[in-house]
């Protein structure tokens, strides 16, 4: 046998722009990848140094085939990449490249990640086909998101207290930016509440931001006066209305809402606070991170007091107002838990410093005879029932730590076999069933009583439980799935602490009492999980869970998410980690 090592390099850009003459990035990545091949002893001839100018989502790259056809004739013992985003952007795409080659025995090694056969866990728990999608989205960022990345205020009207300029960078508008930097001073050395700030701006006669204008023709619009009078000079707002025929429509005043408005709104220091939006689908995109404004001459207020005011405004009660931020509900089953015998929703109340729930309706007085339950007792059973329901479907922490540690690439093979065969043993069972069902059907016909063919009866019952286990089955290898699809790599180091905080949610699952912090693990599990809670007027408990497999991998997929926060192999994946220019 030959103690020669050889390796293979496989470098990528998605466009001739990164491939340029000027430093190219492709030449960044082998000459990485070859120092490093090296430093662990490899050779890498020529013919193995593979290079595509190609978008990573496609199949068909031309030295991306020639490299996966000489790994399967085992030309190489170990693949170089500079990263794993090179050798497919999706993560599916990288995680069959990957165990393709580690079938034929040959390792995967990045300048970035190191050793993917050891410390990335391939396939895994979470992050699912969301967070491939949200990628998705970010990689084809249209013109405008361009530019609204690099700050510049592309969408509609200037904030207020600001002006467009010519090349759309902002700048202050003189008379708005002086009502906003008074504000912003009432608020913080002034002490003032926004009631008050408003009265105050009404008695000096500010107009508000915008005033509604009513034109001849009946049809209204709103106008911004400062921002006018700061582009056409003083008395040019009532110099348009009067040319135009227009007039004001009733006496514009502030109000606190509008003082809160200006308050809130961070374009005041130079942060654009990117909005919730959704896409085509409906679905919620994420909200962006923020972006800082171009503005040319500075923002009309510093951050630091953009924050002073923030955390005053925070902290001040209004006289007859409640604070800005609602309490938080003291009990687990909020909107989840109604009442069985009218529909109603079950609210708590106490008595005598023990927690109840109580159907709506009879809290109000209301004719019902829904029982009141003691708290802890229904958080508790519901709690068990999460927990039983983890632990069967998706095999509990063990099964968890051993898709993601384990030789998941094999996993997901052996599993989509697995449910392959299971699919054919639920449909024979669903035959079987129907064939007992028939029999028995055209015996009812035939008024033969049931008591009479106990056999058939209980034949008829065997096949129903059985096609019933069948589907379960499925179902559990289908919750596997669909945690071993959303994929995100992590380290060993990161996936114990996941798991141990999935242990530790669900030890404290049955142990805890009503009204743990509403941020807590357990209740972040119970609200996701539980569909609805019915209570029988019986006082027994009807437990409906979510019976979605990507609604319990989402589950883990958020945990995941919080437990880690930034995992820098997720970015890695997401090819957002730049590559580094020579
Ligand atoms: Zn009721």
């Amino acid at each position: 046998m030959s103690t020669r090592k050889i390796a293979a390099i496989y470098s990528r850009v998605s466009t001739a722009a990164q491939s340029g003459p000027n430093k190219s990035s492709l030449d960044s990545q082998l000459a990485e990848c070859l120092a490093e091949a090296r430093r662990q002893g490899y050779e890498v001839p020529e013919h193995l140094q593979f290079q595509d100018v190609m978008s990573g989502r496609r199949d068909d790259r031309p030295d991306f085939l020639r490299l996966m056809a000489a790994g399967r004739r085992r030309e190489f013992d170990c693949l170089f990449i500079w990263s794993v985003d090179r050798i497919g952007r999706t993560l599916r795409a990288a995680v069959n490249a990957v165990g393709d080659l580690k079938d034929v025995g040959i390792t995967t090694y990045t300048v970035k990640e190191g050793d993917l056969n050891d410390t990335i866990r391939l396939g895994v728990l979470i992050a699912i086909a969301a967070r491939e999608i949200e990628r998705m989205g970010e990689r084809t960022i249209p013109p405008k998101e361009r530019q609204r990345a690099a700050g510049v205020f592309v969408n509609g009207q200037a904030p207020f207290g600001y002006r467009k300029r010519a090349d759309k960078s902002l700048e202050k508008c003189p008379g708005e930016a002086d009502v906003v930097r008074r504000i912003f001073r009432s608020c913080t050395t002034g002490g003032m509440g926004r009631t008050q700030i408003a009265r105050s701006l009404n008695q000096d006669r500010v107009p508000p931001p915008e005033v509604k204008v009513v034109l001849p023709d009946g049809t209204t619009r709103r106008m911004r006066p400062a921002l006018i009078e700061a582009d056409g000079g003083v008395g040019a707002f009532t110099a348009w209305l009067e040319k135009n025929g227009a007039r004001v429509d009733g006496i514009p005043e502030w109000q606190s809402r509008t003082v809160a408005r200006v308050l809130d709104n961070s374009a005041a220091c130079g942060w654009l606070w990117a909005a919730e939006r959704k896409d085509k689908d409906g679905n919620p995109v994420p909200k962006r991170e923020t972006v800082k404004l171009v503005i040319h001459g500075g923002p009309i207020v510093t951050e630091s007091e953009f924050n002073d005011a923030a955390k005053a405004k925070e902290t001040r009660r209004e006289p007859g107002r409640r604070p800005g931020r609602r309490p938080v509900t003291p009990w687990l089953l909020v909107s989840k838990i109604v009442c069985g015998s009218c529909g109603k929703n079950y609210f708590h109340t106490d008595s005598k410093g023990v927690h109840y729930y109580v159907c709506h309706a009879r809290k109000t007085g209301k004719l019902c005879k829904g029982p009141y339950l003691q708290m802890v007792k229904v958080d508790n059973e519901v709690k068990a029932a999460v927990k039983g329901f983890i632990e069967n479907r998706i095999g509990g922490p063990a099964k968890i730590r051993e898709l993601v540690m384990g030789q998941s690439l094999r996993d997901r093979r052996q599993l989509t076999q697995n449910i392959e065969e299971k699919e054919a043993e639920l449909a024979r069972a669903e035959m079987v069933w129907k064939e007992k069902q028939a029999i028995l059907g055209r015996l009812d016909e035939m008024e033969v009583e049931r008591a009479s063919i106990p056999d058939l009866v209980a034949d008829n019952d065997r096949a129903r439980a059985e096609r019933q286990r069948a589907a379960s089955a499925l179902s559990a290898l289908m919750d596997q799935k669909s945690l071993l699809d959303t994929g995100v790599i992590v380290s060993g180091a990161e996936l114990d602490k996941i798991v141990n905080r999935i242990e530790a949610g669900m030890r404290s699952m049955t142990a805890t009492e009503a009204g743990e912090g509403q941020d807590s693990d357990v209740v972040f599990v119970v609200k996701a999980l539980v569909d609805q809670v019915v209570v029988n007027p019986d006082r027994t408990l009807s437990i409906r869970l979510v019976d979605d497999p990507a609604a319990v991998a989402r589950v883990f997929a958020e945990m995941l998410r919080s437990a880690v926060g930034d995992v820098r192999q997720v970015q890695a994946i997401g090819g957002r980690v730049p590559i580094p220019e020579m």
